[in-house]
């Protein structure tokens, strides 16, 4: 009786703990937010200082390090079941935005990625690589403040793009440089932790 109320406590305890979606990357377990690492500034909400091109806006999504050390083909991979919907491969600004159903629908964006391995309209499973993290190459040429991903959880459909011929795969954009207040990134924006969590 005792060992059958362990038993039951411990599968309950390990439902409540894992989360429904998987992590982006291959850690040790991918349905454990604990095994996530995010860069120094990599968490949701950091305000992030004006460049000369870019006004000073809220970090709207997460940066996720490098799992291992695997400077060649570190795999990324989307969180659930999607729609391919936006892509775009101009180099460190590659990305990729996935329509997620559900209730309400949402949207993620996986962006600074490389080695695109899915096409537009391409169903997503959380089991299959869909891009990986620069190597080592890319990130001598591109710069090393790109050893990372960018990860977006969206709560309101992305920004309708008009067609560009130099990207002609990009359809939509996220809402990464217009949140200039706290309440406008909690518009359109989950922070992807305690998204995952669920
Ligand atoms: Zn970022």
């Amino acid at each position: 009786m005792f060992k059958t109320t362990i038993l039951i406590f411990t599968l309950l305890f390990c439902n409540f703990s894992e989360s429904k979606y998987e992590l982006p990357v291959k850690t040790a377990n991918r349905k454990s937010i604990n095994t996530l690492s995010l860069t120094k500034i990599g968490e949701f909400g950091l305000v992030r200082k004006a460049r000369p091109t870019v006004p000073s806006h809220y970090h709207t999504g997460i940066d996720i390090k490098r799992p291992t050390n695997n400077y060649t083909d570190e795999a990324i991979f989307p969180i659930c079941e999607g729609i391919v919907i936006s892509k775009r491969q101009d180099g460190p600004y590659a990305q990729l935005i996935i329509e997620h159903e559900g209730n309400p629908k949402f949207w993620t964006v996986y962006e600074h990625i490389a080695g695109i391995k899915v096409n537009l309209h391409d169903l997503v499973k959380p089991s299959d690589p869909i891009a990986r993290f620069m190597n080592k190459a890319e990130l001598n040429k591109y710069g090393w403040q790109f050893d990372h991903f960018h990860f977006e959880v969206l709560k309101k459909y992305p920004i309708r793009l008009n067609p560009d011929k130099s990207k002609p795969e990009r359809f939509f954009s996220s809402f990464s440089l217009i949140c200039f207040t706290e309440e406008k990134l909690n518009e359109y924006f989950y922070n992807p932790i305690e998204f995952l969590k669920e």
